[in-house]
């Protein structure tokens, strides 16, 4: 079943080969992801594999949950995954990088009407789930003893026709689960895209490797920050510094009004509007907030 890939050109031998989602949720994101890494390559639709013009870098396009055999196998080298398959399947995979994208939870849901009273609820209950290895350690950890039903989709309509009596399936907004009249009761695992790999590669795939994730650490960064100018007093100059701080330090410039200079500065996206409250405050004006494409430190 590996053939289709094993058969490489000789000139393509040394390329890092990863495999992505051929279709899905993760497929865009990864995708996105390399290609801000500076990876110039063909959309993948309708491919099994292709190659990067200006990186040694071939991806392959396969089913997410046949990644991490795949991976282990050695027919890729690293793959992009959730964190939910990386786990589930308990290949011999290194968890190389977290990125921050296609994030959703694996949980627990019963149906509304029951009187759920904690996690001792599902003891001597059946769970529907695709995660049968996931729910078990879970259960294990939580001294609980609960059948599992294995099955592949549609987990959500397994309590209303009576195939189980909870289910543990991926949740993001939840919206799936209330209408199938259930509610979540526990979260088993955050999960979000994962860069995973085989551990010891040859040292040219993992020099590639390495510098993919000099990249992958520079684009990442730039997307949890922004680059944001402002005018101040000159008096507000210190405060304002103390907030953002900025790489080093903010870059100040006079302004030909006098008293009053323009500081320029980063701000993590996270606590970005909290900030933008306290500088308005301190007198803070005329403020922009621009998009950085990459960070290096
Ligand atoms: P495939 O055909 O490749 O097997 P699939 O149907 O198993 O695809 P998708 O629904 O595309 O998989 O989900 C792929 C991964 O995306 C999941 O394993 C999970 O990590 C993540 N994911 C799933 N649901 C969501 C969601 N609602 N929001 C964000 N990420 C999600
Ligand atoms: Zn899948």
């Amino acid at each position: 079943m590996n053939d289709n890939f094993s058969s490489s050109n000789s000139s393509t031998a040394d390329f890092l080969r990863i495999a992505v989602q051929k279709s899905g949720r993760l497929q865009e994101g990864s995708l996105q992801l390399l290609r801000d890494c500076g990876l110039n390559f063909s959309n993948g639709k309708d491919q099994l594999k292709t190659q990067s013009n200006n990186f040694p870098v071939e991806l392959l396009f396969l089913r997410d949950d046949d990644i991490p055999q795949y991976v282990e196998d050695g027919v890729a080298d690293a793959g992009i995954v959730g964190e939910n398959v990386f786990i589930e399947k308990q290949k011999k995979n290194a968890l190389i990088r977290r990125l921050n994208f296609a994030k959703c939870r694996l949980s627990l849901a019963v149906s509304r009407a029951v009187e759920y009273n904690g996690i001792s609820w599902l003891e001597g209950k059946n769970i529907a789930t695709s995660y049968p290895n996931i729910v078990r350690d879970f259960l294990q950890k939580n001294n609980i003893k609960a059948g599992i039903h294995e099955i592949s989709g549609s987990v959500e309509i397994a309590p209303g026709i009576g195939l189980a009596d909870a289910i543990c399936d991926l949740v993001s907004t939840g919206s799936t689960l209330l209408s199938n009249g259930l509610k979540e009761v526990a979260i088993v695992l955050k999960s979000e895209a994962v860069l995973i790999g085989r551990p010891g590669l040859p040292t040219e795939k993992q020099q590639v490797l390495d510098k993919l994730l000099f990249r992958m650490e520079a684009v990442q960064k730039a997307r949890n920050n922004k680059y944001i100018l402002l005018n101040c007093p000159n008096e507000a100059i210190e405060p304002i510094t103390r907030i953002i701080p900025g790489m080093k330090s903010p870059t100040i410039l006079p302004l030909a009004k006098e008293g009053w200079s323009s500081l320029h500065s980063v701000v993590d996206e996270n606590d970005f509007w909290d900030k933008i409250d306290q500088m308005k405050a301190l007198g803070a004006q005329g403020i922009l907030v621009i998009p950085i494409e990459k960070m290096i430190l």
